[in-house]
């Protein structure tokens, strides 16, 4: 029984080691996880190891003596994937990759240990030797080999790629060479049984060096501390970006402001006012970019489906695209294939959105040459799959940068891009737009020659007719509204008098009151209007809450359009639910204000001589429907 101590040994340090894992806290990783493993494997093939030999000597009936030590040999050959499968987790590779790994891997670790169950063994017992050998002996070794010369592969690999990996991975080399001198030294003094005793000691020191609980704590918090200096490093970049982008555009604001000031010329203060509109419109796209992200990272961005016409949102994109080319020698090519449908079902603004910051990109990083705008569809039942394509001839993007476009305030080749205005929020929230519906983008590009964004979307197909939203086609541009009363409510006195002065030129006779209660006031006291427009975000009263009180006067008909800054997504669909007549964001729009003046101030009496006839029925229009010749 002399050879009864290495084994007995391994055996207590098998136990110790369990007692210590799992009587502390540890980490969360994977790593961690398969050493949790590994140690209770170890325990068991000690506690085997030990068995095996002390029944050897004691009973030592062969039968017995063998499966006891197939067992044994199967859970080597275990512990032998587990390490190599440590090894892989060191390098922190992706889930799917690292589980094609681990499978693969199992499967053959699965096959070694069948091999060592089913195949003959041959146990050889004399003195106070046990000895092993046969087929399933050499096939748990040639297991163990092959997953000890994968663990050396990546130990090299780890040696030139880093060497901190390459650092965890030097214990199982030791333990290799430890295993390898066990196992020959067993083949020439049987009665030394080494190889449980190398394990259990191998798996200690790994205890107290690489999974060591409190060094993988100060591991993670230092990873922890490197994000959060990122993040805040991000932040500070963020908010220098933020500041250089958002004083451009308010510097043309303020600079020509102050220009139209001291100018006498009416021409050149127009001209100035241009700029400052397109200033302004530059300055807004800013603000909802950073509105956008922050959206989609706090995972408040939902996506709103309706019935929609790709057809006209194209035609949109492509009225809004023209002017944006200006003077730069470009043709702007469209290729819209003649069986989209003609109503889908889907996020009708994002979709445009998304084709929006493709194409603005385009005109922005293209000098001369040509843009192709293309949308193709694949058409099978209810879905369509639109394959949208926006191909420029521009500065193009290196090959080693096309993933970075996607990540937030990246801008490439900053130097070159200092008079073209951008965030890098535009992709960044195109390409999350894209995967929220379910899509993919992909970009080819070749530096210097141009690129080519296509973005894969599936849309729902719809047969119906679009219900259109009833709407006045009265031009309103150089209406005369003189006998009409407008009262425009807000807290902000700035705010009333970019109204009022919007809704000069429509002669309308407007009327400003500063607070929610000023407005009931007025009306309780039976002043008419014909229409009122009301901001929401008032100190005491809010819009919304004078909405309701004026909804509790009987006599009260005026239509109330709300007139706010609350502009986000979503808000539109919540005013309107809360029964305001229409809605209007700040900055006003002066075609989305010419509309509601339009819809509001066209007299009931004109409205009603329009609808002296019931319109006819929606089937009538649909050229599937053949007309009842009868009739
Ligand atoms: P930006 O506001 O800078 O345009 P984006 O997120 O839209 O931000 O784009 C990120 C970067 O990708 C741009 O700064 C530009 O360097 C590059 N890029 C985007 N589209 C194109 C294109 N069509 N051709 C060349 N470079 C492009």
């Amino acid at each position: 029984m002399d050879g009864v101590w290495l084994p007995a040994g391994s055996f207590l340090i098998s136990v110790l080691l369990l007692i210590v894992y799992y009587t502390k806290s540890n980490t969360k990783s994977l790593e961690t996880y398969i050493y949790a493993r590994v140690i209770i494997l170890n325990f068991v093939f000690s506690l085997l190891g030990m068995g095996v030999y002390i029944y050897a000597m004691n009973i030592g009936y062969i039968p017995v003596i063998s499966v006891i030590q197939k067992i044994y040999l199967g859970i080597l050959s275990a512990i032998g994937f587990y390490m190599f499968l440590y090894c892989v987790a060191i390098n922190q590779l992706k889930d799917k990759t690292y589980i094609k790994i681990k499978n693969g891997a199992g499967i053959f670790a699965i096959f070694v240990v069948l091999g060592v169950l089913s195949l003959p063994i041959e146990t050889v017992l004399y003195d106070s030797v046990l000895d092993v050998g046969g087929i399933s002996y050499y096939c748990a070794m040639l297991g163990i080999i092959i997953f000890f010369v994968l663990i050396i592969v990546m130990t090299i690999v780890y040696f030139f790629k880093s060497r901190a990996k390459f650092k965890k991975c030097i214990p199982f080399l030791v333990l290799f060479v430890l295993c390898i001198g066990g196992f020959l030294l067993r083949k020439y003094y049987p009665e030394v049984i080494t190889e449980t005793f190398f394990f259990s000691f191998f798996f200690l020191i790994m205890y107290f060096t690489i999974e060591n609980p409190d060094v993988k704590m100060i591991e993670q918090l230092n990873t922890a501390k490197d994000a959060a200096e990122k993040a805040n490093r991000a932040k500070s970049d963020f908010l220098s970006s933020m500041s250089h982008e958002i004083r451009t555009p308010l510097n043309a604001i303020v600079g020509f402001s102050e220009c139209i000031l001291n100018e006498n010329d009416l021409e050149s203060a127009k001209g100035d006012a241009k700029d400052i509109i397109m200033a302004s419109q530059n300055l807004l796209e800013i603000v909802n970019g950073i509105l956008d992200i922050s959206k989609i990272e706090a995972d408040k961005m939902e996506i709103v489906e309706s019935e929609y016409s790709l057809k006209e949102n194209l035609d949109s994109l492509v009225k809004l695209t023209i002017p944006r080319i200006g003077e730069k020698p470009i043709e702007f090519k469209t290729k819209f294939a003649p069986d989209i449908p003609s109503v889908l079902y889907g996020d009708s603004a994002k979709v445009k959105q998304i084709i929006s910051n493709i194409l603005t990109n385009a005109v922005k990083y293209t000098d001369r040459g040509i843009i192709t705008f293309e949308v193709n569809c694949i058409n099978k039942e209810n879905s369509c799959s639109l394959v949208i394509s926006v191909e420029d001839t521009g500065r193009g993007i290196k090959a080693d940068k096309i993933d970075t476009i996607f990540n937030k305030f990246e801008r490439l080749e900053e130097d070159r891009n200092t008079t073209l205005e951008g965030t890098g929020l535009g992709l960044a929230i195109t390409k999350r737009l894209v995967e929220m519906m379910g899509g993919k983008i992909v970009v080819q590009s070749k530096y210097g020659a141009g690129s080519k964004f296509t973005v894969y979307l599936k849309q729902e197909i719809r047969n119906t007719l679009l219900k259109q939203e009833k709407s006045y086609t009265v031009t309103v541009a150089n209406a005369d509204f003189s006998n009409k009363r407008v009262l425009v409510v807000d807290d902000n006195k700035i705010n009333l008098k970019v109204a009022s002065r919007m809704l000069e030129p429509f002669k309308i006779q407007v009327e400003e009151c500063m607070s929610g209660e000023e407005c009931l006031a007025k009306i309780r006291e039976g002043i008419t209007f014909d229409l009122i427009l009301m901001d929401d975000m008032m100190p005491r009263m809010t819009g919304t809450e004078t909405f309701h009180e004026l909804e509790k006067i009987e006599w009260f008909k005026t239509p109330v359009v709300v007139l706010t800054a609350n502009a986000i997504e979503g808000m539109k669909e919540k005013y309107l639910k809360e029964g305001f007549k229409d809605y209007l964001a700040k900055p006003i729009d002066k075609l989305e204000l010419e509309r509601v003046l339009g819809q509001y101030l066209i007299s009931n009496r004109e409205s009603k001589e329009e609808e002296l006839f019931e319109p006819l029925p929606e089937e009538l229009f649909d050229i599937n429907v053949p007309l009842n010749e009868d009739e």
